[in-house]
């Protein structure tokens, strides 16, 4: 016989969870609810069939990858307002950023966890450059999500999500290039990222952010706030946190994912002095090796001589154009000997 309740058929009622919940008089079903609720949410979200269950349905159409399960009660929501959302449900979780709890929430969808989602391998994945660098950002599982959760930071800029999604995952895979070289390891050139999310490592990932994020830079202003050290910064936390979600998903007392804390701590507290210190020590280093190829002055003014003799012989018509411009582009370089005004000259 099925028991019924409310009106309702209760067909679950062999499982024990189930059970303890209607041995009350007024059974609260809100929980159990919104747990297979989101199982099945998951399912949809991975195998691309079904619908969304959601507690609130849209009024447009309803795009799947906006949504992701609260990280408290599970309930599905708009990730938009996901910190609103957690503000009634779970004020301590609600003191996170938004950041962090989107990334949470990424986890508990299955989204950021052991390979790309469907997302990322139809949208971003396709249009990346597959160089060195390319292949490393596309293996190793710690940044593909990181671009995970850029995808979803993008989500409502469709043209360009997949560009800034590639880039921070292109900028993460030169920094773990960087690293590996520093690490030494015969091994290293295998060795994952997330191998290097201990707080062992920390002085060597702050090196290596230097390496790959500054090799041209010698201006001052550049010198004081290394943008894409900064960037670094916050894109290393970002995978941190996932990385930690998902440890602790695995074994809420983790000891490893206590360390993964104390390296976002690290981050927190040295990360903007060490990168400007550093940076100042690698220019230092870098005016000793850095050799200055400069050209001959004999060669420099017999060709500034061969332009200047041209261009007063030359006729100024509509056929000799291009070679005009030429002509003044040299000269102009050759007076100033920087490319960049010829760039900027409209
Ligand atoms: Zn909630």
């Amino acid at each position: 016989m099925v028991k019924t309740w409310g009106g309702l058929a209760v067909v679950h009622l062999n499982i024990p969870e189930v059970k303890e919940i209607f041995k009350n008089d007024k059974p609260d079903t809100t929980n159990i609810r919104l747990k297979g609720d989101h199982r099945n949410n998951k399912k949809v979200l991975k195998e691309e069939v079904g619908e969304l269950i959601l507690s609130r349905r849209p009024t447009t159409e309803l795009d799947v990858d906006k949504y992701g399960p609260c990280i408290s009660c599970h309930q599905w929501v708009l990730l938009k307002n996901i910190k609103r959302h957690l503000q009634t449900c779970n004020k301590e979780a609600a003191k996170m950023t938004k950041g962090q709890i989107t990334i949470q929430s990424q986890v508990e969808a299955g989204v950021l966890g052991s390979k790309p989602s469907k997302w990322m391998l139809t949208e971003v994945f396709p249009s990346m450059i597959l160089d060195d660098v390319g292949v490393i950002a596309q293996g190793d599982q710690t940044i593909v999500n990181l671009g995970e959760n850029w995808l979803q930071r993008t989500v409502d800029n469709k043209e360009k999500r997949r560009y800034y999604t590639s880039q921070h995952m292109r900028l993460m895979a030169r920094l773990l290039v960087e690293v590996r070289k520093l690490d030494g390891d015969e091994n290293s050139g295998q060795k994952p990222f997330a191998d290097y999310l201990h707080p062992v490592h920390f002085d060597k990932v702050v090196a290596g952010a230097l390496e790959c994020c500054i090799p041209y830079m010698d201006d001052v202003d550049e010198l004081q706030a290394p943008s894409n050290g900064i960037k670094l910064k916050y894109d290393l936390r970002r995978m941190l946190t996932a990385h930690w979600a998902l440890l602790v998903k695995e074994n809420p007392h983790s000891s490893a994912a206590q360390e993964v804390k104390t390296f976002i701590e690290l981050i927190n507290v040295q990360w903007d002095e060490r990168i400007t210190r550093l940076a100042h020590a690698v220019l230092v280093r870098r005016q000793f090796v850095v050799k200055k190829e400069l050209p001959d002055p004999e060669d420099v003014e017999a060709l500034t001589k061969y332009l200047s003799s041209k261009m007063k012989a030359i006729k100024l018509s509509p056929d000799n154009y291009f070679c005009v411009v030429g002509l003044c582009q040299a000269r102009l370089l050759m007076y100033n000997k920087r490319s960049c005004e010829i760039d900027a000259i409209r």
